[in-house]
């Protein structure tokens, strides 16, 4: 049998709860057969939330990650991971509030990496801040110009569709987004995410359906980290 866990949140990125059975407990945490906690990557964080046990008590997801060898496996840090037994069934119960701020960002990140033409170096994304490095020696940038174009993008109410292709086109995308962070590849399969005309690049993070789904956001600081690379830090207009 391949240990491996169905990634529920790219089918089904808005759903909060799910049950699963206990696939395996191990080091890094507890696996599940299928989850809709994300896995840290791409610069999104893992997800938190808890499970509830058979016996009615819960226990806290500290965060998720993917196995470091075995790619298609997750594991869930539990605060007391002694509480489950594999075979068990549990449900699972996302921190929706954290992850659908993640969601928002992460979408938003996509949108400044349409307005800005340089290979992306770097990206970190918070619930509350986020930040995108750019490959940019000589930097014209302006965070007001840049907090306007986001906002109209924002507003223009766009889709934003997830398409899944195989890993024969993996290289011609990687080129096509000038993207130098790879993105996960799990089942040979690499997920596109397409904000139709506007921005086009591998993802395994999650997203929110329309960019008016963000809200108002600010560009808050672009800083020089070194000679060849830039920092903008974002955030949202409205704390929620
Ligand atoms: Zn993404």
């Amino acid at each position: 049998m391949t240990l491996q866990t169905r990634s529920l949140f790219d089918e089904s990125p808005y759903q909060h709860t799910f049950t699963a059975r206990v696939l395996a407990i191990g080091e890094l945490g507890v696996a599940l057969e299928q989850t809709l906690f994300y896995p840290t990557g791409g610069g999104q964080p893992g997800d938190q939330g808890h499970l509830l046990l058979p016996d009615g008590s819960a226990a806290t997801v500290l965060g998720t990650q993917r196995d470091p060898l075995l790619r298609s496996l997750i594991w869930h840090q539990l605060e007391n991971p002694a509480a489950l037994q594999a075979g068990q069934e549990v449900q699972g119960c996302l921190n929706w509030e954290r992850r659908y701020q993640h969601m928002r960002m992460h979408t938003c990140l996509h949108l400044l990496c349409s307005i800005i033409d340089a290979p992306v170096t770097g990206c970190s994304i918070g619930a509350e801040k986020s930040r995108l490095d750019f490959d940019l020696p000589e930097s014209t940038l302006d965070k007001e110009q840049i907090t306007r174009s986001l906002n109209e993008l924002i507003n223009a109410a766009l889709d934003v569709r997830a398409h899944e292709l195989p890993a024969s086109e993996y290289r011609r995308l990687l080129e096509l987004s000038g993207n130098r962070i790879p993105p996960p590849m799990t089942h040979g399969k690499v997920r596109v995410i397409d904000i139709p005309g506007v921005d086009l690049q591998p993802c395994g993070g999650t997203h929110v359906h329309n960019t008016q789904e963000i809200g108002p956001v600010v560009c808050d600081k672009i800083e020089k980290k070194s000679r060849h690379n830039r920092r903008l830090i974002l955030r949202f207009a409205c704390v929620s």
